[in-house]
């Protein structure tokens, strides 16, 4: 099975048997140009050039194939035009291009992913629940079967664990990945997602990475770390700046917090995103940095003793409804364009920004990232930076999906919407 993820965020996929298996990776099995296009409702998005006319070749990276076990191989595929040349609205293809640019500057980046998800019944109703503690080792025990099997699945796919706990959220569960280039990384995300999902239905559950499985409650991050090195130096540690940074290392600070408003219909673009986007939720909803900050929207991580590998920062703000190639691409190239600009490091954020007034946020320049879909989509389809950050296929083809779903959806009650959106997300 090779898979590839959309505009929309949906994961889709096309099989073969093992027999042509090198087909797939050579000529590439057909997909009409509105794969990218297709929405959380299953409409499509059309554009002028999202048409049901023409035909894409979806190629699988044999490099990538993993043994699931079962009877089934998965990996990765890129999108092709049928003459052999990269289609420029592949997402995967965008992140390799984003980290062909950054070897050009020197610089070489990881990426490390948390995945969130809520357990759900098969219906997709709330599992029957007494207790929930956050972090609580009665959720880990309550989950001990699920979780064992997912021990030893995403093993045998050669997913390496960093952690695995319960979550803030009612039978939430937290799996963090380990760093690694960003190619690799997001190929991983959707590989452990995809063991996540066959092996919760082994558990006669399924998992939700809805950014919001149920409204009013704590949603689904899907947070992603990065480090960057230039020359071989770390650019967040042994450096002058604050906190040790470097000033490449500031910079690239400067241009991912500058470029927030600019991208976000790319990390938190979906009809339902905005509901998760609250002050104390710890969804970074706060346009700044700050050191170990949860409530910031990008995080610095110290490294040292207890995080071996290395300074990094985390942007909170990315949720499952993401892309996670073009989220990865669309920060790597803001923070290269941050190194590349010199740009400013706006101040510190060292306090918990939830617990300002607005006067207080305003007095200290901090903005609260918005949650209404239509402002978020149309500040990405206005923006000449995200166009220059990562072209305008892919920023078109987020801004049809993303339209026409906030169009056809954000009037819905939150709990209709999160009911029906609650597995479209997840595999
Ligand atoms: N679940 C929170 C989110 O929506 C994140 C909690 C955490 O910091 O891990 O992003
Ligand atoms: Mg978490």
């Amino acid at each position: 099975m090779g898979t590839t993820v959309n505009a929309a965020g949906l994961t889709l996929a096309k099989s073969v048997p093992v027999a042509r298996l090198d087909a797939f990776a050579a000529a590439g099995m057909g997909a009409s140009p509105v794969w990218h296009a297709f929405c959380v409702d299953a409409a499509i998005a059309f554009t002028d050039a999202i048409t049901a006319v023409g035909d894409l070749r979806l190629r699988l990276d044999a490099d990538s194939v993993r043994d699931l076990g079962g009877g089934i191989a998965w990996g990765p595929a890129d999108y092709y035009f049928q003459d052999g040349t990269p289609d420029p609205r592949c997402a995967r293809g965008l992140l390799g291009g984003v980290v062909r640019r950054l070897a050009a500057e020197r610089v070489s980046a990881r990426v490390g992913h948390e995945l969130e998800f809520v357990l759900v019944a098969p219906d997709g109703s709330a599992l029957p629940d007494p207790a929930w503690i956050p972090y609580g080792a009665s959720g880990l025990v309550r989950f001990e079967a699920f979780l064992a099997d997912l021990h030893d699945a995403t093993a045998a796919a050669g997913v390496e664990l960093e952690q695995v706990h319960a979550e803030y959220g009612r039978n939430q569960i937290e799996l963090s990945l380990p760093p690694a280039p960003p190619t690799v990384a997001a190929d991983t995300a959707v590989l452990a997602k995809f063991v996540i999902g066959r092996v919760a239905r082994r558990h006669a559950m399924l998992a939700s990475f809805s950014p919001v499985p149920f409204a009013g409650s704590v949603g689904n991050g899907a947070h992603q770390h990065f480090s960057l090195h230039r020359d071989g130096h770390p650019l967040f540690e042994r450096g002058t700046g604050p906190h040790g940074v470097t000033d490449d290392g500031a910079a690239a600070i400067g241009g991912i917090v500058a470029a927030l408003p600019h991208i976000q219909g790319m990390l938190t673009g979906s009809a339902l995103s905005g509901i998760r986007l609250q002050p104390g939720l710890w969804s970074g909803v706060h346009a700044c940095w700050g050191l170990e900050n949860r409530e910031a929207a990008v995080r610095l991580v110290q490294g040292g003793t207890g995080n071996p590998h290395g300074a990094n920062v985390e942007v909170k703000i990315i949720d499952p409804s993401a892309n996670v190639y073009s989220a990865s691409a669309v920060l790597l190239a803001a923070a290269l364009d941050g190194i590349l600009g010199g740009a400013e490091l706006p101040a510190e954020v060292p306090d918990d920004p939830s617990k300002l007034s607005p006067d207080q946020l305003a007095g200290r320049g901090i903005a609260l990232l918005p949650g209404d879909a239509a402002t978020v989509v149309d500040a990405l389809d206005r923006s000449q930076l995200a166009r220059r950050l990562v072209g305008d296929a892919v920023v078109d083809a987020t801004v049809a999906t993303r339209r026409y779903e906030h169009r056809t959806l954000a009037d819905l009650d939150a709990e209709v919407l999160a009911e029906r959106l609650r597995l479209v997300w997840s595999i």
